[in-house]
């Protein structure tokens, strides 16, 4: 049994920073005020407020009356899709995403087609999980209303075409919104090389917080606030700021930004020894998602034979934190729906393994991953109906990738 616990889930979330808990702890109970009120701790806290805004609309390119703060990245999406397609609704009833969205836009356009009359088009991807944009381009009517694709997918780590696809849904006069929460550290956020109208992120995925997000909104977009109230976020989004956290997350975006070019090319190393040590030292491992089109901190797979959940929790027995796709879908039943959509299917979908990388793993991290996991894919093959003796597997995936 390891003495240390070696963390690779950081697309589920990251431990905040300590710089970060530094920039936060005076606004708890020393600048403690309400940002609306007219004294001095008071304006304090609103001094903070736009200050922090001032920082992540810098980062993204954005102006500050574009940042709409959020409690989390879940909320965001919610607001974007609901807010957009709401305030359209007498002009427009139909909503693109595609088949790989997290939870939190998918739902949503779930809740917008069965209780609000939308029609929505999941637009399929391919094997590597991309989406193709002229399938956007054809998918296009005069209804519709709103785009959502995100910019990189959770599960496996594929990063989609938007600056290509945004353009598109430009030339048409539709706003487009990303789910880019899996992006900020990794992928560049500048909101109008981007070309999107509408950006979600979340703290907790760059060591600021969870429980924080921003919904960047482009001047002009129309928007129907999901949360009224006491007109705070110039009524978009009503409710107390809550000012240690945007404090938290404006320096840990601050940090991400500053730090990303050097991290990529480390972390890319990381995983590509992962990926490559993992392939060619366990028998018919598949890597799902692009190989090429990846974020850095990336790795996932498919090990056929085995339950990805058993998988997990053999390597947290030996130290290792991992997950088997995404976090907020564990507990569901069935195979992802993201391996579902590019055509890996029950049961070799569920043998899922998701690693992802972050700013405290190292190379001997990458290699006590490559000596302990071979071993743990061979102990569950060994009990399992779905791999021979012979190594061969007996249920093939539907669609080889
Ligand atoms: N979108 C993506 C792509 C995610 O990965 C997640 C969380 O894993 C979310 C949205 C939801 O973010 P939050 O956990 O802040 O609600």
């Amino acid at each position: 049994m390891a003495n240390t616990f070696l963390y690779f889930d950081h697309s589920a979330t990251t431990a905040t920073d300590p710089r970060v808990i530094e920039a936060m702890l005076p606004y708890f109970n020393t600048l403690y005020g309400n940002p609306s009120s007219l004294y001095s701790v008071g304006a304090e806290a609103r001094k903070a407020l736009e200050k922090a805004r001032a920082t992540i609309a810098e980062v993204l390119g954005a102006r500050p009356n574009e940042i709409i703060f959020t409690s989390c990245g879940t909320e965001s999406d919610n607001l974007a899709l609901r807010g957009t397609t709401l305030a359209a609704r007498c002009t427009g009833n139909h909503i693109i995403t595609t088949a790989i969205e997290h939870h939190a836009v998918s739902n949503t356009c779930v809740q917008l087609e069965r209780e609000f009359g939308f029609q929505v088009t999941y637009l399929p991807v391919d094997p590597d999980g991309l989406v193709d944009p002229d399938a956007v381009g054809r998918a296009i009517t005069p209804h519709t209303a709103l785009i959502s694709i995100m910019y990189a997918n959770n599960e496996v780590g594929t990063i989609e075409p938007i600056a290509e696809i945004s353009r598109i849904a430009r030339r048409h006069g539709i706003p487009f919104h990303t789910d880019a929460v899996q992006a900020p550290g990794l992928l560049p956020l500048n909101v109008d090389e981007l070309a999107v109208d509408m950006l979600s992120i979340s703290g907790h995925k760059f060591y600021a917080p969870k429980g924080i997000g921003i919904l960047y909104v482009r001047q002009g977009t129309r928007l129907l606030p999901t949360q009224t109230g006491g007109g705070q976020e110039r009524g978009m989004r009503a409710g107390t700021e809550n000012i240690p956290y945007i404090v938290g997350m404006a320096r840990a975006l601050e940090l991400a930004d500053s730090t990303r070019l050097s991290e990529v090319p480390r972390l890319s190393r990381l995983r590509d020894r992962l990926i490559s040590g993992i392939v060619e030292s366990i028998p018919d491992a598949i890597l799902t998602g692009s190989r090429n089109q990846r974020l850095a901190s990336h790795a996932s797979f498919v090990f056929p034979g085995v339950e990805g959940e058993a998988v997990v929790l053999k390597l947290s027995m030996l130290g290792i934190g991992a997950s088997s796709g995404s976090a907020c879908s564990s507990g569901d039943e069935g195979p992802s729906h993201v391996l579902s959509a590019m055509g890996l299917q029950h049961p070799v979908a569920r043998g899922s393994l998701r690693l992802t990388l972050g700013r405290e793993n190292t190379e001997q991290d990458v290699d006590r991953v490559l000596k302990e996991l071979p071993g743990v894919i061979a102990s569950l093959r060994a009990m399992s109906p779905f791999y021979n003796a012979e190594g061969t597997i007996a249920v093939q995936p539907v669609k080889s990738l």
